[in-house]
This record gives structure tokens, sequence and C-alpha cells, in this order.
């Protein structure tokens, strides 16, 4: 065959090439549990990632493996990142929030031979230490001075491992659809179940998520990655920041804590940021409580679960930072839809219709190919209103889960989200909810985000879920659980009161009740399914 064109391999090896050589100069800057201000180059972070695969090397390691990491945001996880994707290997990131049976079982069903842990994490580790039989031992990732005592057998310190090895390293080439790290879904039903990106997925992922109207990446930019590395591999921008030259915050195990983003933000001069709605209210709490301000901050994503409207309009009116909703999945590497950039033509909008916008969870970028099914399996319109299963297919969706012995697309070859939602004429998609949280009372489906996110509109509420429940007359109908802010009250009536105006007068709740706390997944989301078990036995009055 004629192949009038180049067929270089897209490998993160490429990526890693031209960020020592192009960016090597631009900072890396770490919060870790030995150093609170860690700071080196890109062209640092590549030389001790060479050396970190000539130790892997040693202890045996070799292409096709498996390295799990429990370990956060910061210079050594990065490191690890890439020495054990570009030796070939797969860098299996476990997300230290699950319960020990799922790290157990997914450590296992991952076949981790070493894993690379934070000191501050291994007590999480040693009560399993009998239970995984196939991992040969563990990479505490410090420094000798720092090293912690522990239970676990074959412990080696990070430092000192790569400190006896040779900087040159002769990376293997590789062929794109290489496996190159593998994250695990969070098991909202049934066992987590692997996704294994390739080296071509993550490359072609990165290249779109640079784009002006997504994170729009660039050299001016520094960017505070709060979202975890352990989870969907910090949203790719471990990849995409080298790749374009932006220098790179990472926070540690500091990253849910309001003060040290601030702090970080302030003195770094952060432009860039990208996190989960539960981030964005403990850094907004925090900059109220101290009447801080962050100045250089210029955008931030949210994604991962809807995000409230307080966030959006206290972080743009008050604190003059423009909040970007993502939409994806861990199958989906995970960026599937981006509200950045509005279209010209919508800016004029009145502004109440705007922010409506705003808050969807925007368009499809290119790769991303959804199409939106109704119940009877036929593709519905994209006209704002038309709400079904949301499918999608692309370069770095899912093809098949990770030893896993079910089909994981349809027969058509979509991959089915599990998420509801509609499209609009100028490709705008609005998730209404979850397939498995859909609410239907009397055949009608209420979508129990939007009464969420006008439940936490409420100025005393912290937090705030709606399930669906049996009911005689209605087959179902929502129930609203609430947690107050400290210190605040409220009844019932004033609670349902607020929703009158804002939903449709038949999605008002059937009931509201107040809890100390709601039950929350590893990824920091509400637990529906056990809120479903917690109030199996609920009365309606
Ligand atoms: P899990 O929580 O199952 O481990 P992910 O962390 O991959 O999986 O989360 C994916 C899910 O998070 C999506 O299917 C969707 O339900 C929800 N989600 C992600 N982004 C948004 C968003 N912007 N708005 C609403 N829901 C979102």
């Amino acid at each position: 065959m004629f192949t009038p064109m180049m067929t270089t391999p897209l490998t993160i090896t490429s990526l890693m090439h031209h960020a020592e050589r192009v960016n090597g100069l631009v900072e890396v800057v770490s919060v870790t549990a030995d150093n609170p201000r860690h700071r080196y180059t890109y062209r640092d972070a590549f030389k001790r990632a060479r050396q970190l695969a000539n130790a892997l090397k040693t202890l045996g390691l070799k292409p096709g493996d498996t390295v799990g990491t429990v370990a956060w945001n910061d210079y050594r996880h990065l490191e690890i990142y890439y020495a054990v994707s570009c030796s070939g290997m797969v860098c299996h990131t476990l997300n230290p929030r699950l319960f020990p049976e799922q790290l157990e079982y997914i450590i296992n069903h991952g076949e981790d031979q070493w894993i690379c842990i934070d000191p501050t994490l291994v007590p999480l580790i040693e009560p399993l230490k009998d239970k995984i039989p196939k991992v040969k031992g563990f990479i505490v990732m410090t420094d000798e001075a720092h090293m912690p005592d522990t239970k676990l057998d074959q412990v080696l310190c990070y430092e000192s491992l790569i400190a006896e090895q040779s900087d040159q390293f002769d990376w293997p080439e590789l062929d794109e659809n290489t496996p190159a790290a593998l994250c695990y879904t969070s098991g909202t039903t049934g066992n987590p179940k692997g996704v294994l990106y390739t080296h071509r997925s993550t490359l072609l992922h990165c290249y779109a998520s640079i784009c002006a109207d997504v994170f729009g990446l660039s050299i001016k930019d520094v960017a505070l990655p709060i979202v975890p590395m352990f989870h969907v591999n910090g949203w790719g921008m471990v990849y995409s920041a080298p790749m374009v030259g932006t220098k790179l915050v990472m926070p540690g195990p500091k990253m849910g804590d309001g003060e040290t983003l601030c702090t970080l933000i302030n003195e770094e001069k952060v432009t860039v940021s990208a996190g989960v709605p539960t981030v964005w209210l403990a850094l907004l709490n925090y900059l109220q409580q101290s009447g801080s301000k962050v100045e250089s901050l210029q955008r931030i994503t949210s994604g991962g679960a809807a995000c409230p409207f307080v966030v959006y309009d206290e972080m743009r009116s008050k604190y003059d930072v423009d909040v970007q909703i993502g939409w994806g999945m861990t199958e989906m590497n995970p960026l599937g839809t981006y509200n950045g950039n509005c279209p010209p033509a919508l800016e004029s909008l009145p502004q109440e219709e705007l922010d409506q916008l705003r808050l969807k969870a925007g368009r499809p970028v290119f790769g991303v190919d959804i199409k939106i099914e109704g119940e009877d399996g036929q593709e519905l319109p994209w006209d704002g209103k038309s709400s079904g299963a949301i499918k999608v297919r692309g370069p770095w969706i899912i093809n098949e889960y990770f030893h896993y012995d079910k089909p994981t697309l349809d027969d058509d070859g979509w991959f089915e989200t599990g998420d509801v939602g509609c499209m609009d004429e100028w490709g705008y998609l609005q998730i209404t909810d979850r397939l498995k949280d859909v609410i239907k009372s009397g055949g009608e489906w209420i979508s129990s985000i939007e009464l969420e996110n006008c439940a936490v509109n409420h100025p005393d509420v912290a937090e705030a879920a709606v399930i669906g429940l049996p009911h005689p007359k209605w087959s179902e109908r929502p129930l609203l659980v609430v947690v107050m802010k400290e210190g605040k009250t409220i009844d019932k009536q004033e609670m349902l009161g607020w929703l009158e105006g804002k939903v449709a007068s038949w999605w008002i709740p059937s009931d509201c009740v107040f809890v100390d706390e709601l039950p929350h997944t590893a990824t920091g989301k509400i637990s529906k399914k056990d809120l479903r078990v917690q109030f199996a036995d609920f009365q309606w009055s």
C-alpha cells in the first residue's frame, strides 16, 4: 500500500521527548509529605524518569507488566507515570479512597507486580499485604530520612533506588496501541471495572484537551490539577501541561484543603485549575472566611458531577474566575464534552439564559461522537428537550473492559455511558441524570440532578440528594435528603417551599428528611446506591 505520509506512532514517549527538549526549562512545583514546596523542571523530571526506568528494569520488571501507584499529585508520581508507560509497562493508579476490599480486588485483578506508595498511604496498604500475592514489593515515594516504619515486606526507598541508576535509558519503540495506564471505575454497581488506556488514546485525548475551546492550555498558563492523578489520570493534565509547556503545580496530599489551594494559587500565580465541585466549594468557603483573593486565577474546570450554581456564580461575580464545565467518565479517558468559550451568537442571551447555558455539560470535543437514544432504541433529535440514553464512540472511548466477560459496547459499537441527557441545536449537552438514578413518576421522568442543584442553592444547605422511592399511586416519587450547613436549621415546609417556582410543581419531592451526613463514593460523589438502602423502609406520610 502506498503510504504518502509518515505513520509515526502516537506515544507518550514522543510527548516526553518533545517536552524535555522544547519545554524542559518550565517548572514543576509540588507539595509532598517530605517537602512543603518542591520545585524543579520538566528536564529534571524526565531525567529522573530515566533513572527510575533503569531501576524498574533491575527489579525484573518488563514490558507488559503492571506497576501500581497509591499516591497524590506530585513530582514523583509524575516521574512514575512516564517511566512506567514509556517502558511499555502499565501504570495502574489506585484510588486510596476505595474500601480495602475494593483495593485488594483491583490490585489482584490488575496483576500489579510492584506498588509505589506515598509514605502517608502506607498504613492503607499494610492490612492487605497477605491478600495480594502477586505483588513482589513496594517502593515508598520518599527519601531515606522520611521512610516510615512499616509491616510491609520487600520495601524500597524511592530516592535510594533511583540514586544508583544511570540517567541514560533506551526507551523501547512502542506500537501506539500499547497499553499505558489502567484505571478502575469506582464501582457504583458491582466490582470496579478496569479501563486500560493506550498510548494512542492518551495522546489523542491530550491534543483534544488543549484546544482553545477546551482547557486551552498554553505556555502562558500555570496549571493546578486538583483532580487526583489516581482518578482518570488527573483528566490528562500531567500529559497536556508538558506537551505545551504549561507550568505544573501539584498539591500533593492537600488537594481538598481550601487554604493550601489558595496559597498555591497566589504564590505560584496559577491561571487554570481543574477539580470536582466539592473542591471548589472548599476553596470558596475558605475565600469567604479568610477574605483572600485569587487574582491570577482565570478559569477553572468543574467536572465529575453537576456543578452547583453557587460555584459558577460566586467564582465569576466575586473572584472574576470563569467556571467551565466538563463532562466525561473513566471509560472516556475522561473528556466527552466541554463548556468553554461561548459561541458569539449566544453571548447576547439574557443573563439568566446564559447562566443556564454555561451550566450545561458543554459541546462534544472533536473525537467524541455522541448520540441520544430513546427508549425504543431510535436516535433522538438535538432539539434541546428530547431526553434519552447518552451513547458515545471515538478513539479515546473504551472498547473493552480489562479482563471482563460481558460485552462493553452495544451491537452497533457504541458505548452506553449510563447517563441521561439531551442535546440542543448548538450541540450543548445537558445531563439530566444517571440512568440508575432517574425517577419515574406517573410515567414521566424527573431529573434528580436538577432538584439537587436547586436545593443546594439554598444559602443554608450544605449538601442535598434526591432519590426515587416506590410510591403506591405514582410508582415512584422523589425524596429530598438534606445536610444543613453548621448551625443552620430550617423546617421541611421551608425547604420544599424553596423549590417552588424553580422546578415543575409535580417535580417537588413528596417529602424531605434532614441528616447529619450523606454517604459518598471513593471519588467523592454522593452514593445514591447507599442512600437508597438507607431509606429502603421509608414510609410516605
Ligand atoms: P464513577 O463515579 O462511576 O467512578 P467517573 O468518575 O468516571 O465514574 O464519573 C463519571 C460520571 O460522573 C458520569 O457518568 C456522570 O454521571 C458524572 N459526571 C461527570 N461530569 C459531569 C457533569 N459535568 N455533570 C453531571 N454529571 C457529571
